[in-house]
């Protein structure tokens, strides 16, 4: 068993600065667990507390139930994968993967035996008497993922490994990571910025923002209830729409003229704020039924989407579209919902309050 657990954990470097405030984390033994943030949230000074490279200031960190605070990194039986490959430029693939089992002193036949089984696991084989110079960015993060695997540890510790890698070969190597750890079975904790990555990979993605957890949930559970604001416009390409809205005649009146479907539970004395995702507007023909009217400013064409930005009722409303729906900029339009019923936020709090 090597679930993570993580509490209260608090990090202050010696020049004040507060990375991690009272972060309580708890991953599954087997979990693909993701943590996502702007840049400066504190995934990484988290992340390297859970490796032994950072020592907290304060709270608990246990992996697999045991206290590992007092540990030392190559105690704590895991395996990190950094962004910068690190691998020993004077070292071929063959040598560079054997090095973490010779330095514990495993016989030979098992290095061996184990090198094999990682190259074949990654698919070096070709690349085994090649020295990083010689290997592509992708053949290295490969090479640095591999020599992660043959240590065979309880837990891998992965910080945004694929930041150097061009976007297919990024995208290569989510499947890959995403196929190899569900074969093994080994707890991962992922660190990105990168949302897709997020959404792509975890089993459950924890938002950081400014060191503290904002939300913990599946994929789909962050991307349809945002548990606050901030989650809200980080979560998702074009981002939410937010609107200020009032709970009138059973119905949500946005600003702007939208009227929405209203969650039960909403408190009647406080300024609140609707969360629309983009495909859950249409836009369509000025006049239509149950359209507010509006203009398009710009229209950003994917091959599978279009991404309308339209201004209407004093603001601008992000809408997506399928391709075959086609508006020119500046071509007069109606905006309408389509989608269900929206999260809805205390707008001092900035807390999901239905
Ligand atoms: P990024 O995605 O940019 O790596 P991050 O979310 O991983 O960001 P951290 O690297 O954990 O964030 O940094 C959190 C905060 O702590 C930032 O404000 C950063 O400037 C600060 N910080 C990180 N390392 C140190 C250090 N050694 N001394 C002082 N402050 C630090």
């Amino acid at each position: 068993m090597a679930g993570i657990e993580v509490t209260s954990l608090h990090k202050r470097y010696p020049d004040g600065t507060v990375a991690v405030e009272h972060v309580d984390l708890s991953i599954g033994d087997g979990e693909l667990f993701v943590m996502l943030g702007p840049s400066g949230c504190g995934k990484t000074t988290t992340l390297r507390a859970m490796a032994g490279l950072e020592r907290q200031t304060s709270g608990d960190i246990r992996i697999g139930g045991t206290l590992v605070n007092d540990l030392p990194p190559a105690q704590r039986d895991i395996a990190m994968v950094f962004q910068f490959y690190a691998l020993y430029p004077h070292l071929k693939t063959r040598d560079n993967l054997a090095f973490p089992l010779r330095a514990e002193g495993l016989p030979k036949a098992e290095v061996r035996e184990r090198v094999d089984e990682a190259a074949r696991m990654m698919e070096l084989g070709p690349l085994l008497d090649r020295k990083p110079q010689r290997l592509s960015g992708g053949e290295q993060q490969r090479v640095a993922l591999a020599r992660a695997l043959v240590r065979r540890p309880r837990v891998f510790l992965m910080d945004e490994p694929l930041t150097n890698l061009d976007a297919e070969q990024r995208a290569d190597m989510r499947t890959e990571i995403k196929h190899l750890q569900g074969v093994l079975g080994t707890t991962m904790v992922y660190v990105t910025h990168d949302q897709v990555e997020a959404m792509s990979l975890g089993h459950r993605i924890a938002i950081l923002n400014k060191g503290r957890v904002e939300q913990v949930g599946t994929p789909l559970e962050v991307y349809d209830r945002p548990a606050s604001l901030f989650c809200a416009a980080f979560i998702g390409s074009p981002p939410m729409n937010l609107f200020d809205v009032e709970l009138a005649d059973g119905a949500l009146h946005a600003s702007g003229g939208l009227v929405l479907a209203p969650p039960a539970g909403l408190p009647r004395d406080r300024s609140l704020i609707a969360g629309v995702r983009p495909e859950a507007l249409e836009v369509t023909a000025q006049g239509a039924d149950r359209t507010v009217p509006g203009r398009v400013v710009s229209a950003e064409t994917l091959g599978d989407e279009i991404n309308y930005v339209v201004s209407s009722g004093g603001r601008d409303v992000r809408v997506r579209m399928p391709p075959t729906v086609r508006f020119a900029p500046d071509a007069p339009v109606g905006v309408r919902h389509t989608g269900g019923i929206p999260p809805v936020y205390d707008s001092s709090t900035e807390e999901l309050v239905a």
